[in-house]
């Protein structure tokens, strides 16, 4: 599969097209069941092999990986979250390659803001749920057979009172807006949609108005560990490419200079692996134990994730091609594909604005006085050298 994933990389990239011959190949592998449970007829993954599977998939096609990692994201929300009746009817067309999800968060006015929502839900929540939205960014969004939409809760309800909820393709009313010709992550195409439609309560994700826990539980999470594992993937794609290059004394020469930027790049890559590690880890802890992701430390490490994945990644790229050098690297039709990574990991810092992560993290890092580390054995604090069994005790 990997090698049809490379072949029509270039070309995806070219025409800033959906992958759709990869994602085929993704839909026949069954891995867009990959978070299904097996009793649904999905591979029954956890959100560790989320990450690994992202990764291999990015090592060929940066933007292939991040449509199915964006896709493994909705799928979280509906394991975790979705009604039984939506869960029996839509997890096994999942597992079969049937569906592919596409996510409606943006929309005009509040720019990429999560937790908030603008376009209100109308009609009866014993009944039917009628809406009308815009939204400029919609990864797949003509190709996608179901949608997973945030809308504020009603006409009457605060910015903050968002209510996620699953549509059918059939369900819905779709004109593409806008184009998508960008720097990066070209193939994802994801232009914007104008959509209307309607459906049964049952098709609610979590309690009405309270998006946030699906958000802070599932959305959050599980986007932040695949995107950074896609972008872990690509990078160490490139630094091993470079290494393949610099081996066969093809390209640059090797120099104190370019070791001294291949040892940085390594070291780069290395802390977002070793990163990425503990805060899966920690999630999956907190998983494993049903106990919430809600708790402030877990919050800074989930945003702090996000961040140091998309500026690690991209600044080893920059260095490596550096290294590779103008014929080997910079140039469109170079021997390794450099430029197309630069170019796509240069959209990791805006894929969700780490601004807005920033702010966050500052304001939650106040809230934080004990300063709790991953892990968290790393550093005694003056709390834990009290406790039963601490060799300060
Ligand atoms: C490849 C890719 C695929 C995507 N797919 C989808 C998708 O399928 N569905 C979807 O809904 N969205 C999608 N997005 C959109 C994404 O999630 C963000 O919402 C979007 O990129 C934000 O665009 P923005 O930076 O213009 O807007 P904003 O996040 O609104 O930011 C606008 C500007 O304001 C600054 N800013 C905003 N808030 C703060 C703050 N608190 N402090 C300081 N500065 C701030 C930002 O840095 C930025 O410069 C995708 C994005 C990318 C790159």
């Amino acid at each position: 599969m990997l090698p049809a994933l490379t072949a029509q990389a270039g070309e995806t990239d070219n025409l800033a097209r959906f992958p759709d011959t990869a994602v085929q190949l993704l839909r026949d592998n069954g891995l867009m069941g990959l978070l299904v449970p097996e009793e649904y007829g999905g591979l029954g993954g956890d959100l560790g092999d989320l990450i690994a599977v992202a990764g291999m998939l990015a090592s060929s096609c940066a933007s292939t990986a991040m449509v199915w990692a964006m896709h493994c994201q909705q799928v979280d929300c509906i394991v975790r979250f979705g009604s039984q009746q939506l869960r029996d009817r839509l997890l096994p067309r999942i597992a079969s390659g049937e569906i592919y999800l596409a996510s409606v968060t943006s929309e005009p006015g509040k720019g990429g803001h999560l937790l908030s929502g603008r376009a209100a839900l109308e009609g009866n929540i014993d009944h039917q749920l009628r809406f009308e939205r815009e939204t400029p960014i919609v990864t797949g969004g003509s190709q996608a057979e179901g949608f997973l939409i945030t809308m504020r809760e009603s006409p009457d309800a605060a910015d903050h009172r968002v209510t996620l909820l699953y549509a059918d393709r059939e369900q819905l009313s779709l004109e593409s807006i806008g184009s998508w010709d960008t720097l990066g992550m070209r193939g994802t195409e994801s232009r914007g949609l104008r959509l209307a439609g309607s459906v049964p309560a049952y098709q609610v994700i979590g309690n009405p108005g309270d998006f946030k826990t699906v958000a802070v539980e599932s959305m959050i999470p599980a986007g932040h560990l695949a995107w950074s594992g896609v972008w872990l993937g690509a990078a160490r794609s490139a630094l091993s490419g470079v290494l393949a290059m610099v081996r066969s004394g093809g390209g640059s020469r090797t120099t104190e200079l370019s070791a001294e930027r291949i040892a940085r790049a390594r070291i780069d890559i290395e802390l977002v692996a070793a990163y990425l590690g503990v805060v899966r880890d920690e999630v999956l802890g907190h998983r494993r134990e049903k106990s919430p992701l809600s708790s402030t430390a877990t919050q800074i490490h989930l945003n702090n994730l996000k961040v140091i994945a998309s500026e690690l990644t991209f600044r080893s790229v920059d260095r490596l091609l550096q290294v590779a050098g103008l014929f080997s690297g910079y140039k469109r039709d170079s021997p390794i594909p450099l430029e197309r990574t630069f170019r796509d990991l240069r959209s990791a810092s805006l894929n969700y604005s780490n601004d807005r992560l920033l702010t966050m993290n500052g304001a939650l890092t106040l809230l934080d006085r004990d300063v709790t580390l991953l892990p968290k054995d790393v550093v005694l604090s003056s709390a834990s050298a009290g406790e039963e069994g601490s060799i300060l005790s």
